[in-house]
């Protein structure tokens, strides 16, 4: 009866999308002028490391800040509301997907080097720049090595890997403010915390960021680089899709989050095809067609757990996106 149930819901949330929204898609398709590509009804699963997630009605890879400002004038002018995608690789998108634009920001993957600064687009994947700047010998972005995501949503999320984080060597944001300005944001280290960003709250499309780097041996690098890989392997990180630690780590409570929801038994907790890794207790994976419902069931269950048996309120770090 659920099941039945659930295909009636679905099909009602289909034709309310193609009675209401469609006509002001079909619109906006017919009227940007952009040289990326712009498409409806995209996939989210397709785009997320969760590989779960309803579509977007409209799905943007624009090719240049312009193409940026224009799509965001124009989702400004209808009313839709935009979302900036990076990795996908910290977000649980519903199952009835994005509302409005998605703005992939894939296409901005410059690379360059000027002496000791290196100049990244916000679009490209985090890994893939920090191993092009250890084959030119040149260090201190190592510990981000097979981090999935985007420079970008590493900046956005200030992401911390071994003991070292994003703000310890960002100088420099170029980004499309709230009111599509393009600005340059000098980094200041005061303004960043553990996994904060001054980007988080605002309404911004970061596309370029400048790192402050270092001479060192390229072979060096890469023995670090390759344990640092090694041991995500070893956690189960390239197992299964996930979005890696689903709770931030906090220190008042004695233990890392993964130690404390493993004391309380969650490994393996499960949920359809959702459940927690059986090797790190605070990884939520997808064992092969989950729904991003189940995967928010077993968070919740997860977040539950810590406040009624270890009366710890858990902060979550994967961020829920879409209609929910
Ligand atoms: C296996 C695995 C392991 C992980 N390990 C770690 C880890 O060790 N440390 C850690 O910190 N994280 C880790 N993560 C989480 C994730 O990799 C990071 O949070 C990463 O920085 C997310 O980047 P993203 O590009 O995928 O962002 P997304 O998930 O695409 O987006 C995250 C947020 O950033 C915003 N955003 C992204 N790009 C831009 C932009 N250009 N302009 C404005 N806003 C933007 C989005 O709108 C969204 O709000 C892991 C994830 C996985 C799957």
């Amino acid at each position: 009866m659920a099941g039945a149930r659930g295909k009636h819901d679905w099909k009602h949330a289909q034709y309310f999308r193609y009675a209401t929204v469609v006509p002001t898609v079909n619109k906006l398709l017919k009227k940007i002028n952009i040289s990326g590509s712009l498409t409806a009804e995209e996939p989210m699963s397709r785009h997320t490391t969760f590989a779960v997630g309803g579509p977007a009605e409209l799905y943007a890879v624009p090719n240049n800040t312009d193409d940026i400002r224009e799509l965001l004038r124009l989702a400004e002018e209808d009313g839709l509301p935009w979302f900036v995608l990076g990795g996908g690789a910290n977000i649980l998108v519903s199952d009835s997907g994005i509302r409005g634009l998605v703005l992939d920001t894939r296409a901005f993957n410059r690379f360059e080097h000027r002496g000791e600064d290196l100049i990244l687009g916000a679009g490209m994947p985090v890994s893939d720049a920090v191993a092009a700047a250890a084959e030119l010998g040149l260090g201190g972005l190592e510990f981000l090595y097979s981090m999935p995501g985007s420079v970008g949503g590493a900046v956005w999320m200030n992401a911390r890997c071994y003991g070292h984080s994003v703000d310890e060597v960002l100088t420099e944001v170029r980004y499309i403010d709230e009111e599509r300005r393009l600005r340059t944001y000098t980094s200041s280290r005061e303004e960043f915390a553990y996994k904060r960003s001054p980007f988080q709250g605002r309404k911004t499309v970061m596309y370029e960021t400048r790192f402050r780097v270092h001479r060192a041996d390229p072979s060096e690098l890469a023995a670090r680089m390759r344990e640092y890989k090694e041991d995500r392997a070893s956690k189960g990180h390239f197992a299964a899709p996930s979005a890696g630690s689903v709770f931030k780590n906090n220190r008042a409570f004695g233990a890392p989050t993964g130690q404390l929801l493993d004391s309380i038994g969650l490994r393996g907790y499960r949920v359809g095809c959702a459940k927690v890794s059986d090797l790190h207790a605070n990884i939520v994976i997808n064992t092969g067609g989950a729904t991003a419902a189940e995967i928010r069931a077993v968070i919740e269950h997860m977040q539950q757990q810590a406040e009624d048996r270890l009366g710890l309120t858990l902060e979550r770090e994967v961020l829920y996106a879409g209609e929910w």
